[in-house]
């Protein structure tokens, strides 16, 4: 596929000038279609504040798993509501005990790559990730 940067026409291959208006085509850049198991989030930066593809940052997820991990403020963030509720209620049942899970949960995320966090929190349909 060739384009007319000109006219903003696209053309095939075989023709070098434009038909329309005789501007000299160029090559269109085609994005190859990503490998399988292409990962779009880039691992290569494990800093805590880096957010991934979803937005979510393995830093500021730990750091509300450790704050108000009871509150199961760390799963609303990273968009598990339900999951969120049953801390909740985990923590009312447990009379608070369950903030000792969230807080090694939360060290836990301090702990693991980016790549694991996304795994086990972000991407994972499982309705109540744990560890
Ligand atoms: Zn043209």
């Amino acid at each position: 596929m060739k384009y007319c940067s000109r006219c903003h026409s696209y053309h095939n291959d075989s023709q070098n000038f434009c038909p329309t208006c005789g501007y000299e085509l160029v090559p269109v850049m085609q994005t190859p279609p990503p490998p399988p198991g292409y990962d779009r989030y880039d691992y290569g930066d494990n800093a805590f504040s880096a957010a991934g593809p979803e937005g979510k940052s393995r830093g500021v997820a730990a750091l509300l798993a450790i704050l108000l991990g009871g509150l199961g403020v760390h799963y609303f963030y990273l968009g598990k509501i339900g999951a969120g509720l049953v801390t909740i209620l985990l923590t009312i049942v447990t009379c608070s005990l369950w903030d000792i899970i969230t807080l090694i949960q939360g060290i836990l995320m301090f702990c693991m790559t980016n790549r694991e966090f996304e795994e086990k929190y972000v991407r994972n349909p499982a309705f109540f990730p744990l560890f």
